[in-house]
């Protein structure tokens, strides 16, 4: 149930609120917004249901929850959530460009990725220390070492930073270097991992599950909002379908309709969507004229001796000429970079 106060609901009208729902057994999550107050209630629906609400001073109405996540809809909180990533904003008028390297391989490769990022525009660095790989085979990433390597890259490009956790016993660590915390596609619904970043105080983005609905990944991230956690940008990253001419198929209706459905920030991944270089740019375009946040894109030196997803990534040139188009896209659409 959401209880929306009145405009004028007064402190002692909201405590009351509050009080009557701890009465019944139930937690209460205030929301401030600025021109009025919600309450999502959270607890046993019928006891909360048989309260008369209407009748409660202060209160404007009652709704009850249809859909399966509550403080992740709209029906929470109606306007757009912007979220800040050590400085930088997320969601509203700016499209924000996060770009870097798959993995983090070295010193030279980080770097070179970083100075390029930053002077074709983008604003947030990417980079892994820990990677998820398919084959326990595959290279794993640097481990701590790799996230000194990023800590040294934000101070020296002025660069916030996202990287991966991929197992719970690393939050810690993980949070304690980045920037911003992100959830990968195979871990949308390690239901323990997501409440463990949910209750830790950095921004998380959370990757859509290569075989998630829309609704499932909505749940996800209620996972992370309901500990506490408040910050929580989605990305979609492309879904398993039938077609064998991408790595994954981007889901371009999932900007607009996870807009309508939820007020937190969307971001596309064209890189590991398409795996392939060619397919960037032009998925990179179609993302933001739908209505994306953000972008997050693989760059990287010397794409060839990249040892993960070289072929995905573009060169730090091709990189210059995307953020000059799609500046051109958000202006067409009231938007910048
Ligand atoms: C990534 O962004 O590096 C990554 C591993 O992506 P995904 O989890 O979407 O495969
Ligand atoms: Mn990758």
């Amino acid at each position: 149930m959401i209880i929306v106060m009145e405009r004028g609901a007064t402190r002692a009208d909201i405590d009351h609120v509050v009080q009557r729902l701890s009465d019944i057994g139930a937690e209460a999550h205030v929301s401030e917004g600025q021109l009025r107050t919600v309450i999502g209630a959270v607890g046993d629906r019928s006891a909360i249901q048989q309260l008369p609400w209407e009748a409660v001073p202060g209160v404007e109405r009652a709704v009850p929850v249809l859909k399966p996540y509550k403080f992740v809809s709209r029906d929470h909180h109606a306007t757009d959530t912007v979220i800040d990533v050590g400085g930088v904003p997320v969601g509203g008028e700016v499209v924000t460009v996060i770009a870097g390297p798959c993995a983090v391989e070295s010193r030279e490769q980080l770097f070179s990725a970083a100075a390029a990022i930053k002077e074709a525009g983008a604003t947030i660095l990417r980079g892994d220390a820990f990677k998820p790989r398919t084959s326990p085979y595959s290279f794993q990433g640097l481990g701590e070492k790799g996230l000194e390597l990023l800590a040294e890259a934000r101070e020296e490009f002025e660069l916030p930073f996202i990287a991966e956790v991929v197992d719970p016993r690393h939050t810690e660590l993980v949070a304690s270097y980045a920037d911003l915390i992100r959830i990968g596609t195979r871990n949308m619904a390690n239901f323990p991992l997501l409440a463990e970043v949910g209750r830790q105080p950095k921004p998380v983005l959370l990757k859509r599950g290569f075989t998630a609905t829309i609704e499932e990944w909505l749940n996800a991230a209620e996972y992370i909002y309901k500990e506490g956690n408040h910050a929580v940008i989605l990305c979609e990253r492309g879904i398993r379908t039938f077609e064998t001419q991408t790595r994954n198929t981007l889901d371009i209706s999932a900007v607009p309709v996870l807009k309508s459905l939820s007020h937190l920030p969307v971001i596309v991944d064209p890189s590991h969507s398409g795996g392939r270089r060619r397919l960037v740019t032009p998925l990179s375009l179609a993302g933001v004229a739908a209505g994306a946040d953000g972008l997050m894109i693989d760059v990287h030196p010397a794409p060839e001796t990249a040892l993960v997803d070289g072929a995905q990534a573009i060169l730090p040139d091709e990189f210059a000429a995307l953020m000059e188009q799609v500046g051109r896209i958000a202006t067409a659409i009231d938007r910048k970079i």
